[in-house]
């Protein structure tokens, strides 16, 4: 199995869902951007250019990429150093972003490694899903659907409405992160012959099907 899966997919598309699982099964290493940045928004000491990303995060903008790379080359580099493989959850989400990233891999002779995995559905379902899940304060899990419980089956935690989840930030996300977004990322990985799509309107189950038979070809 390749050790670096990188999943691209519209906000709300399972990416993050799929990933965890993937983490969990095969004991790779979960980075992802998002957690990264809301952990990061908790914390005291920010620097300036942290306090700006958080600011642009809660407005549904794209942070700097320079932060991106300080938050995930290194996380990378580490996981592989031990012989883990690495799931990326959201990055790349530029054109740029994949180019410094292959650049990366090519440069640590790992390119070969890697497998890009799209969680495939509309500009429409995005919307749809996002305004209407809750996300757990607590342990990450997301719950779809609008009259969900209050408390995480998981681990008890609150479930709450994530603060970028709010209509008109999630249109903001969707204009940045949505399919049109992704076109030119899909052409940078399908031109390296690295893109694998699935159809993520399908049951969370099936989906999961679908990229372990992928990841085990
Ligand atoms: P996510 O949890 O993946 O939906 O990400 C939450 C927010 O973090 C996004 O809406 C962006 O504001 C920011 N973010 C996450 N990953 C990236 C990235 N690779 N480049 C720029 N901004 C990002």
């Amino acid at each position: 199995m390749k050790k670096i899966i990188i999943m691209v997919g519209p906000p709300g598309s399972g990416k993050g869902t799929q990933a965890k699982k993937i983490a969990l099964k095969y004991h790779y290493q979960h980075l992802s951007t998002g957690d990264m940045l809301r952990s990061l928004a908790t914390a005291s000491n920010l620097t300036d250019v942290e306090r700006q990303a958080i600011e642009q995060m809660k407005l549904g903008n794209l942070v700097s990429d320079m932060l991106i790379y300080n938050l995930v080359f290194e996380r990378i580099e580490k996981a592989l150093l031990k012989g883990e493989g690495v799931v990326l959850d959201g990055v790349p989400r530029t054109v740029d972003q994949a180019r410094t990233l292959q650049g990366f891999f090519e440069e640590k002779k790992i390119a070969s490694e890697i497998v890009v995995l799209e969680v495939a559905i509309t500009d429409e379902e995005s919307f749809a899903r996002l305004s209407t899940r809750k996300v757990c304060n607590q342990c990450g899990e997301i719950v779809p659907g609008v009259n969900v419980a209050e408390v995480c089956v998981k681990c008890g935690g609150k479930l709450v409405v994530r603060a970028d989840d709010n209509e008109d930030i999630v249109r903001k996300r969707i204009e940045k992160q949505g399919n049109s977004a992704l076109m030119p990322i899909r052409e940078f990985y399908n031109q390296l012959g690295l893109m694998v799509s699935v159809n993520g309107l399908q049951q969370i189950a099936e989906v999961e099907a679908d990229i372990d038979l992928i990841l085990k070809k």
